[in-house]
């Protein structure tokens, strides 16, 4: 088993559809013993089944408040000492922005996307060397809108260029502590999140007919994709985009 004897956070499980619950399944799978996080008291009865049939811990954290951050490392680090690998599965722009043009995003709109869906990463990994002690493994999913225009994908795409750039700044201050950070740009996968971006079902079509694999991907690979990165097979790659989108992204004309 890759992870036996690790202990994981993943932020950002909402449901069995979550890409985070593709790392959970895969990271428990491989021997991980995990702790997830849910939004607030609302998203819990989602979240705690879920938990429970893996046997992880589960934790309240709501990633715009600096507070609710510090409680939750400091249960993790009373509880656990530390953990090994931290997987950052969180992002959110109000619909309107996500539909439209760009250029109509407000002040207000852009800065609750780049808040929640980046600066939530930075916030992070300021806790990483305290509860990395052994070094670590820090994992963020991002998107290929972030490197082309997508469609409707808008406000979002320009979150998650920051949060690539975030991934390299990130991997660069965190080394020194053996703490690598790496992203995993995943192909589109039908979401609670991607469901509202507009046209979003047209974007599966289209990835179907022009990818090499000539399909979608499943948050299955995305969850084995974070269990090697997650892994000490990965020891030497930080700063990394990896491309999780049956080939995508290379297709030109
Ligand atoms: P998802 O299941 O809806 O997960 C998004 C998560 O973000 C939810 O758990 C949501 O919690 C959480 N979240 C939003 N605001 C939060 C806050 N203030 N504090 C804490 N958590 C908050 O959708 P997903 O597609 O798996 O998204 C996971 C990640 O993968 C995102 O970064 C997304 O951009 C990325 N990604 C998705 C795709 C795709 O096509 N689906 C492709 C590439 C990358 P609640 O639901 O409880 O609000």
């Amino acid at each position: 088993m890759l992870l036996r004897n690790k202990v994981g956070v993943i932020l950002g499980v909402a449901n069995a559809h979550s890409i985070a619950w593709g790392c959970a399944l895969h990271t428990h799978k491989e021997g991980a013993e995990l702790i997830l996080s849910y939004l607030n008291d609302k998203i819990r009865p989602r979240v705690a089944p879920l938990a429970e049939s893996i046997s992880a811990d589960f934790m309240e954290l709501d990633v715009t408040d600096d507070e609710s951050f510090k409680v939750f490392f400091k249960f993790i680090k009373k509880k656990y000492g530390k953990i090994d690998f931290l997987i950052h599965s969180i992002a959110f722009a109000n619909k309107e922005y996500l539909r439209g043009k760009y250029v109509n995003t407000s002040r207000e709109g852009f800065s609750l996307a780049l808040n929640i869906s980046t600066f939530s990463l930075v916030e992070a990994a300021k806790y990483a060397p305290d509860i990395m002690s052994d070094g670590g493994s820090i994992i963020a999913m991002t998107y290929m809108g972030s490197e082309k225009v997508v469609g409707s994908y808008n406000v979002m795409g320009v979150a998650k260029a920051a949060l690539e750039a975030s991934v390299r700044y990130l991997a660069k201050d965190l080394g020194e502590h053996n703490i690598r950070v790496n992203a995993i740009s995943a192909g589109p996968i039908n979401t609670l999140a991607a469901r509202g971006i507009g046209g979003f079902s047209k974007v599966l079509d289209i990835v179907k007919e022009k990818a090499p694999l000539k399909r979608n991907i499943s948050i299955d690979e995305v969850g084995k994709t974070a269990c090697f990165l997650a892994s000490d097979y990965a020891s030497g790659i930080t700063g990394e985009v990896l491309h999780v989108d049956a080939g995508f992204n290379i297709i030109g004309v």
